[in-house]
């Protein structure tokens, strides 16, 4: 069966089976192939290729990318969306579709179900934008092992995302994912792409998996509550965001002269190597207080 290729076609496609689109799903259906297949290249995929889809919808990203992978797993929420994603997705072998929740979903289960023996996989998806960031991360800390993330995002995601230290978007998010992954803007996306169109722009980007994380660090939950405090609070200083985020108590500032970072800095100017450094003296001052 054709995909549905024009507004029209997917409204009537979704009347034939009972269907509207979700709003509370983050239903935003790709109708324009040519965006589609972008999305399919950006992973450079190969018949050796096992991709895990997020959120296959009407199944048209589903087909470009079982065309061009071995194995595509596809995890949907809605129940609903089934019947219709076997009629799309007829004759395409290569594609188990799996009813789940990715906010839950033992990824790792999944894939010693699906692709036993699997060296490693791509994680893919127009993703439901409700979701993004706490499952991009999810994702990331995951213990199955993946190659790359290539994701469809609210562009202003995609841009806190690539963030450098010293921008507005610069944020927690920015440093968690740089940590794992290196980011990539692939391309925009305007909301005419979609049916219905979303309020937003959108973006497409590639999270290539570092093979060890970014920097080294003593404590990856104090570098990670050290990073959400810097941010929680960003308008303060270090000094005063770490004794908020209940990091530092008074007569604990030792860590900024261990450290070598300024106490009257803000986490959004600190680079990635900086914020171990500090995380680093926070743990090591911690496990003094434990000994
Ligand atoms: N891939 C399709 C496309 O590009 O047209 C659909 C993308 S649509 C933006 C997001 C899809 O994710 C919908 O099919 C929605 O039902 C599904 N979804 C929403 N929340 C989900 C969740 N928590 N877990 C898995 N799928 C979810």
């Amino acid at each position: 069966m054709a995909q549905a290729n024009s507004p029209t076609a997917v409204r009537s496609l979704l009347q034939r089976y009972g269907l509207a689109p979700k709003k509370g799903l983050g239903q935003h259906f790709l109708w324009q192939s040519q965006i589609v297949e972008r999305i399919a290249d950006a992973a450079e995929l190969t018949k050796e290729d096992v991709v895990l889809e997020i959120g296959p919808g009407l199944g048209i990203l589903t087909a470009a990318l079982a065309r061009r992978a071995g194995l595509v797993i596809a995890v949907e929420i809605d129940q609903n969306l089934f019947p219709l994603l076997e009629e799309t997705l007829k004759g395409y072998d290569n594609v188990r579709l799996v009813k789940g929740d990715a906010r839950q979903v033992d990824f790792q289960k999944l894939l010693d179900d699906y692709a036993p023996g699997y060296a490693s996989c791509k994680v893919m998806g127009n993703l439901p934008y409700y979701i993004t960031s706490p499952l991009i991360i999810r994702l990331l800390q995951g213990e199955f092992h993946k190659e790359l993330l290539v994701f469809m995002v609210q562009k202003e995601v995609a841009q806190r995302i690539t963030a450098q230290p010293g921008r507005k978007d610069y944020s927690s998010l920015s440093v968690v994912v740089q940590y794992f992954a290196q980011p990539e803007m692939v391309f925009r996306v305007s909301p005419h792409a979609f049916c219905p169109p979303p309020e937003v722009d959108s973006a497409v980007i590639k999270l290539v998996c570092r093979e060890h994380p970014a920097v080294r660090v003593r404590d990856e939950e104090i570098f990670f509550q050290v990073v959400h405090a810097a941010f929680r609070y960003r308008r303060k200083t270090l000094r005063n965001a770490l004794k908020e985020g209940g990091l530092l108590r008074p007569g604990e500032e030792s860590v900024f002269a261990n450290s070598g970072i300024a106490a009257e800095r803000r986490g959004e100017t600190l680079e990635l190597e900086e914020f171990a450094r500090l995380a680093d003296a926070v743990a090591q001052l911690k496990e003094g207080k434990e000994e």
